[in-house]
């Protein structure tokens, strides 16, 4: 398949890790939003938020996991956002599920 986020957690493609474990994937934004900005993607392909069902939602868990793991790694103590966009309305540009972990500025809301 050619999706681009498989390639960079596949290791085809480099990117800046920040976080890795069976299930998940973690690395920086190449254009970031926030002075502390990284995608966490689940390793298995699921194409966005609109496919996750009962025999895939355990990685988002494990996302989930991640993202606690890596607010602690990198000492998020004043707190942060996490952000999944789904589809064109939502602003997605990457047909593999991914989230956001925004941090280490005061971030606006609503978001706009
Ligand atoms: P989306 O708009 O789909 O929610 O988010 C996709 C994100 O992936 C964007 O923030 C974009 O900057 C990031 N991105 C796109 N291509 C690459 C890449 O090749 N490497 C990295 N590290 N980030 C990327
Ligand atoms: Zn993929």
């Amino acid at each position: 398949m050619d999706c681009l986020f498989c390639k960079i957690a596949a290791g085809e493609i480099p990117s800046s890790k920040v976080y890795e474990d069976e299930f998940v994937y973690a690395f920086l934004d190449i254009d970031p939003q926030a002075p502390f900005h990284c995608i966490i993607i689940p390793k298995e392909h699921i194409s966005g938020a609109d496919m996750i069902n009962e025999s895939n939602s355990t990685l988002i868990a494990k996302v989930f996991e991640a993202v606690a793991k890596i607010a602690k790694q990198e000492n998020l103590c004043k707190g942060f956002r996490v952000v999944n966009n789904c589809g064109e309305d939502g602003g997605q540009t990457v047909g593999h599920i991914h989230f956001h972990l925004l941090a280490r500025r005061n971030l606006a809301w609503p978001p706009g």
